[in-house]
């Protein structure tokens, strides 16, 4: 997104900063250069014996290197006697003997002397020109570091590089301009309204969240609707991007937290926006972890220590972004720092049209264009791609030197962008995605049909993170503690859902089965080895596990084997059992509600998310089946 500022600070920079270095360097040179030139005129060798013959040198000063003569010197008719100083020329390479005689021989006063430029000249040049030059490529070097971004000047490092957008900022953006996402927008209100009234909350000793975080894959939206958060509670907005605050430096980091926070606090009621939040805020002592990351762990810190000493009733909101919360660091998480997350899903097939025609507003559309068929053809777009899409179209009609964008414009847009898209693997052709919503419709009946499993909320096909291509959203009825054999089977016959429908409705099987199969591996070992629960085997665990452990963060653990060869190969009959046991089990719950399954699979394909309701009124129209 263009920040208007930004620009201006560069400009700033590269004109009048840089014009200040320019005119110091001008003036130490000029008072350099009008010292030097108040020293004795210099005359040449010849010039100088010539004046020596001539009897005008009244007295010589012998140097090391040169010689300075008082002699009359002046203009010739006016002011003859007139004695000043002349100097020679270097002594080095002249007959020094031979002059030296001839001055004792004309009986001309020679005094010695150590050429030593006036103490002036020498702190000049020996200490100020050497330090004006460090000092020079210093500052140059930084303002190359900082990408020349910076117009703190060569003593602000420590400065944050906050970005303010403010009241009067022309481009203001609302939600107005946030299409989809109804369910964060709604969140977010209540920020705004506190933002907006903040007596009314407090006066009711509601307390309120002092961090939100907004998570959502890249392009989903998340930098715009902090703005808009901004722009709709009408306050201050700094904004600054995670990897502003580290440096090359350690300590640069933290001290633009903490004069960002200082700012902010001068400012309140206001909004504080780190986004990308994962540069700084990566989780300490993980896995990978090397130790080595002083300047970020000192920038985190300091980050934690500033949101817990301040004070929501000021008026401070915190905001920050992030596309991988999974790396944040757990005590950025925690109670009373960012203990709101926003999700940002991606769009379905209905908020790809709201997105779309958002920013279709802006470009001339012609009247035929139906944006639900381009929605339809972008599954697995996000904001960005869409507004992308849009742009593409516009130029292409510009190409074709039109005045309207057309259909055409937009299938050539999209063609060329899928092309683009199809490396990051989110954009799913016809066929794929007809084969997700077969597998994830199996998980749905699966567990749609099971009294123990947990109920399901939501089923899409709209990939959440990277490497998923749908996905199934049970929601526990309660805090679950314990877990009942029946139960983990129950699970176990979910996962395999997505397969035997897959098996059902195209004869093959595809690779988008592996996390479920992993998983459903991994449930059944345990229940054979950790929780006993095998019939063949008995109550008895096997195998050692113990826990690795670095500054209290588990990143693995080591598997003690302490059984047989036979017993071995004992769990691994009994695993196999369960699983193929569920497996069937899950084909023939499929084989006998086919119908449900078909159904589900091609509204999801048409919807891309179903709904509880959505699934409710499916299951409705199969009364006799009814589980
Ligand atoms: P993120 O910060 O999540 O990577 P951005 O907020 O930078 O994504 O989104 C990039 C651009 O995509 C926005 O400037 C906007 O034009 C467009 N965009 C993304 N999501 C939406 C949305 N829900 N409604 C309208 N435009 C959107
Ligand atoms: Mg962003
Ligand atoms: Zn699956």
């Amino acid at each position: 997104m263009a920040t208007p500022d930004s620009a201006q600070n560069k400009k700033t920079y590269f004109g009048s900063s840089w014009l200040n270095y320019l005119l110091f360097f001008v003036f130490w040179f000029w008072v350099f250069q009008s010292f030097s030139s108040q020293g004795p005129r210099p005359v040449t060798y010849n010039e100088f014996l010539g004046l020596v013959e001539s009897g005008r040198v009244q007295s010589v000063q012998w140097g090391d290197t040169q010689l300075e003569a008082q002699a009359k010197f002046g203009i010739p008719f006016r002011d003859p006697d007139k004695v000043e100083t002349v100097m020679t020329t270097q002594l080095a390479g002249v007959d020094e003997t031979f002059l030296m005689k001839r001055l004792l021989e004309l009986k001309i006063p020679v005094t010695g002397k150590i050429d030593k430029p006036s103490w002036f000249m020498q702190f000049l040049t020996s200490w100020l020109l050497p330090i004006g030059i460090i000092f020079l490529l210093y500052t140059w070097f930084l303002s190359r570091v900082r990408g020349g971004a910076a117009s703190a000047g060569p003593f602000g490092f420590g400065k944050s590089r906050a970005k303010l957008h403010d009241k009067e900022d022309k481009e203001k953006v609302t939600f107005g301009d946030v299409a989809a996402l109804d369910e964060a927008k709604g969140e977010l209100e209540e920020v705004v309204d506190f933002l907006k009234n903040p007596r009314k909350y407090l006066s009711l000793g509601a307390r309120i969240p002092r961090g939100v975080l907004l998570v959502g894959l890249p392009g989903t939206g998340k930098t715009l609707m902090a703005r808009a958060v901004a722009g709709e509670a009408d306050v201050p907005f700094f904004s600054l991007s995670g990897s502003d605050f580290i440096e090359m430096f350690v300590g640069v980091g933290a001290a633009r937290v903490r004069d960002l926070f200082e700012q902010a606090k001068n400012r309140a009621p206001c909004i504080v926006f780190i986004d990308e939040l994962d540069a700084i805020g990566q989780s300490r002592g993980g896995p990978g972890y090397s130790g080595a990351h002083d300047e970020r762990d000192q920038t985190l810190n300091q980050l934690l220590s500033e949101m817990d000493g301040f004070d929501t009733s000021g008026g401070v909101i915190l905001m920050a972004a992030t596309n991988r919360p999974e790396v944040l660091d757990a005590a950025l998480l925690r109670p009373g720092r960012f203990d709101r997350q926003v999700v940002l899903d991606p769009p379905d097939l209905v908020g790809r049209e709201a997105i779309l025609k958002l920013h279709c507003r802006k470009i001339q559309l012609a009247d035929q264009v139906d944006l639900g068929m381009v929605a339809r053809r972008t599954p697995g777009m996000v904001g960005a791609d869409l507004a992308n899409v849009v742009n593409e179209a516009a130029l292409a009609a510009a190409r074709r030197g039109v005045s309207q964008v057309e259909s055409q414009d937009l299938e050539e847009a999209i063609d060329r962008l899928q092309l683009g898209l199809k490396k990051r693997s989110t954009v799913m052709g016809e066929e794929e995605k007809r084969r997700v919503a077969t597998h994830e419709a199996g998980h749905t009946l699966i567990a749609l049909s099971l009294p123990k499993a947990d109920p399901v909320h939501r089923v899409t096909i709209i990939p959440r993170s990277i490497g998923a291509l749908g996905a199934t959203l049970q929601l526990p009825t309660n805090e679950r503690h314990l877990i009942t054999k029946e139960e983990l089977g129950d699970r176990l016959c979910v996962m395999f859902g997505g397969r035997a429908a897959e098996e059902m409705a195209f004869g093959d099987v595809s690779t988008g089965a592996r996390n479920d199969l992993e998983r459903a591996t991994e449930t059944a070992r345990q229940m054979v080895c950790r929780y006993g629960m095998s019939d063949q085997l008995g109550p008895q665990t096997f195998g050692l596990s113990t826990e690795l452990k670095y500054l209290n963060t588990p990143f693995g653990r080591t598997e003690e084997r302490n059984f047989s060869e036979k017993t071995a190969q004992a769990i691994d009959e009994e695993v196999k059992k369960m699983v193929d046991g569920q497996y069937a089990r899950a084909r023939e719950i499929m084989g006998s509600k086919r119908e449900i399954l078909d159904r589900i699979a091609a509204e999801l394909f048409a919807k891309e998310t179903l709904d509880r309701p959505d699934l409710d009124r499916i299951l409705g129209e199969f009364p006799a089946r009814k589980a």
